[in-house]
């Protein structure tokens, strides 16, 4: 291992104030865990973004290494389930928010939060997925576990030209589900429509403050926006349908009633990748490999390197990102 070597770095000074830099670090910089990964494709995530820009308070000890994600090769371990040379996968587990993260050469983990990557997925391709994209894969499961099948009727997917969206429309297309996107980038339409989504909604159509019930538009939904935009997909949700709810790029408030829920039997499936048990996230990633078109993952992805990740963090938050971002620490 080669020391020192470059990271991002959060601190935070006596009066709060957030700074964010690029600094070389060592290894004695990491927080404790049983395996060593050289991080060789990290991403940018909304969560990385959050930190990056310190909009919310994602970051929880200073100084702090961010970044969520990553894909790598084991360079040191004292974990059972891993040796020197594994091809492993990093998503959530507070990484990047109270553990020291991937935007660095090394990342020093917990083993048990590992999975190994899918053989025939590169590590870039992992990254094009990320926590967004495994985020969307749990989605689909919980409307599949519901009962959401592409028979049920149109699935709506919010937030459609970002991460979490693009993905979805491109698993829910290849598994043959009828997609209505909604977005507030229509000149992103054609694009969209090449994942495979049928429908385009303007997203103005959601975000504003509707009616307890609405006309019945779809089967299912997947939603990374929150806000008025979930009550209102609630509220035009069909008889005994469900929502997938991940995200909160509108707000995290979430100003409905009851109606959809005791009139027609909706169901609202909470998502939450962070934490989710090992099984599930292998089964996430498997499905990945199987349900997802490489080529719609290309065309949905851009590959920046290491010095692009501040800035990119900053436009993600402004929403001028489509799609995924992979980060190539060789670039
Ligand atoms: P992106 O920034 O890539 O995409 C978010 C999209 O939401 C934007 O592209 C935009 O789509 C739409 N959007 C942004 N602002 C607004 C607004 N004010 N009103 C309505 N729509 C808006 O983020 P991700 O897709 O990576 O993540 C989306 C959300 O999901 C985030 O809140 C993130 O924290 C959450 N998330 C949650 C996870 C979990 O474990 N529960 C895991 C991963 C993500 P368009 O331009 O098409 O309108």
């Amino acid at each position: 291992m080669q020391e020192p070597f470059k990271a991002i770095l959060i601190t935070r000074d006596e009066n709060k104030v957030q700074s964010v830099e690029t600094r070389e670090i060592g290894l004695g910089d990491l927080m404790d865990g049983d395996v060593v990964v050289e991080v060789e494709a990290t991403t940018v995530n909304y969560k990385d973004g959050l930190a990056i820009t310190g909009k919310a308070p994602v970051v929880r000890q200073w100084p702090m290494v961010p970044g969520i994600d990553c894909a790598g090769t084991v360079v040191q371990s004292d974990h059972d389930g891993y040796k020197e040379g594994d091809q492993v996968i990093l998503n959530g587990w507070g990484v990047g928010e109270t553990h020291t993260g991937a935007y660095a050469r090394y990342v020093r983990l917990n083993g048990d939060w590992l999975i190994s990557r899918p053989s025939g997925m590169s590590a870039l391709d992992a990254m094009a997925v990320g926590t967004a994209g495994y985020t969307s894969m749990l989605c689909v499961m919980a409307l599949e576990r519901y009962g959401i099948m592409p028979d049920s009727g149109p699935v709506v997917v919010t937030g459609a030209n970002g991460g979490v969206g693009t993905v979805a429309i491109s698993i829910l297309s290849k598994l043959g589900y009828e997609i209505i996107a909604s977005t507030g980038r229509p000149d992103e339409a054609d694009f969209l429509r090449s994942l495979g989504a049928t429908e385009i909604i303007d997203r103005s159509e959601l975000s504003e403050p509707g009616r307890p019930l609405g006309k019945e538009r779809w089967a299912g939904g997947i939603d990374s926006v929150g806000s008025n935009t979930l009550a209102n997909v609630l509220s035009m949700t069909r008889y005994g349908g469900a929502v997938a709810a991940c995200g909160l790029a509108q707000g995290m408030d979430l100003p409905a009633t009851v109606m959809p829920f005791i009139l027609r039997g909706v169901a609202l499936l909470g998502v939450d990748s962070v934490m989710a048990p090992k099984q599930r996230r292998e089964e996430a990633w498997r499905r990945l490999t199987q349900d997802l078109d490489i080529g719609k993952l290309h065309a949905l992805s851009k590959t920046i390197g290491f010095d692009d990740i501040i800035d990119t963090a900053t436009a993600l938050i402004d929403g001028k990102i489509r799609g995924r971002v992979v980060v190539d620490m060789k670039k």
